[in-house]
């Protein structure tokens, strides 16, 4: 399990410091993963109500709304006010099962609020470390250049 743990760099939203994986304290390190997971849950809870509520409209309107088997497209041009969803289904392996994944991101989010804590950057002071996807090539801490 901890083989397999994504070894992200942390940067402040405030000023943009960012720290190198190596240089967090393991116990910090878990606890800004807790926060890089619930943002990850909540953006698929927000994904997963579009599913619900296009395939809720598909239906109302009785069209059948059956995903076909892995790998499947959704034609984007008959849905060209579901874009986002259309995209997100086209790319995703979900199931149509969405009873079971909405419990599952809900029970996920319910347990990484308890254990999730803010952590400011010692830089500034002000801002909140997120982790992020490895801007840095020799992964140097400091100020990222936009
Ligand atoms: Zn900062």
């Amino acid at each position: 399990m901890i083989a397999d743990l994504p070894k992200l760099p942390a940067r402040c939203d405030a000023c943009g410091y960012e720290v190198p994986y190596r240089q967090i304290p393991r116990a910090e390190y878990f606890a800004l993963l807790d926060g890089h997971y619930l943002r990850g849950f909540t953006e698929e809870l927000r994904m997963l109500e579009l599913v619900d509520d296009f395939r809720s409209r598909q239906l109302a309107q009785g069209i059948p709304f059956d995903k076909p088997e892995w790998p499947f497209q959704i034609q984007p041009e008959k849905y060209p006010d579901d874009h986002e969803v259309v995209d997100y289904l086209n790319r995703s392996c979900l199931t149509l099962d969405l009873v079971r994944r909405f419990e599952f991101v809900r029970n996920r989010i319910g347990q990484l609020r308890k254990t999730v804590r803010v952590l400011h950057c010692a830089e500034c002071g002000d801002g909140v470390l997120e982790l992020v996807e490895d801007s840095r090539p020799n992964g140097a801490a400091g100020p990222v250049a936009v």
